[in-house]
């Protein structure tokens, strides 16, 4: 198994974040352009375990951490807002 840390921790994120992120649209769509614009931005940490994914997502998700994260999220989010991509715009 070949997984990108960064990006479970970016999609725990954004499920728990998405209130705040104040989304102009909810589409699949835009929610897939905001998760791909945050991760082209972060530096990928590739994991080959599942034992190792959950203590990066422990470590990463823990508040002091996930910060700089959750503002890559936000500048995603406002991004994706002011120029969407899918049909609804
Ligand atoms: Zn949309």
């Amino acid at each position: 198994m070949l997984v990108n840390a960064k990006e479970a921790v970016m999609e725990e994120l954004f499920d728990q974040y998405i209130d705040q992120l104040h989304m102009s649209c909810m589409c699949k769509r835009c929610k897939e352009d905001v998760l791909a614009l945050a991760l082209n931005a972060v530096k990928p940490q590739y994991v080959t375990d599942e034992s190792k994914l959950t203590y990066i997502k422990a470590e990463l998700v823990d508040k002091q951490k996930n910060t700089s994260m959750l503002v890559t999220l936000a500048e995603a989010a406002r991004k994706v807002n002011d120029n969407p991509h899918c049909e609804n715009k």
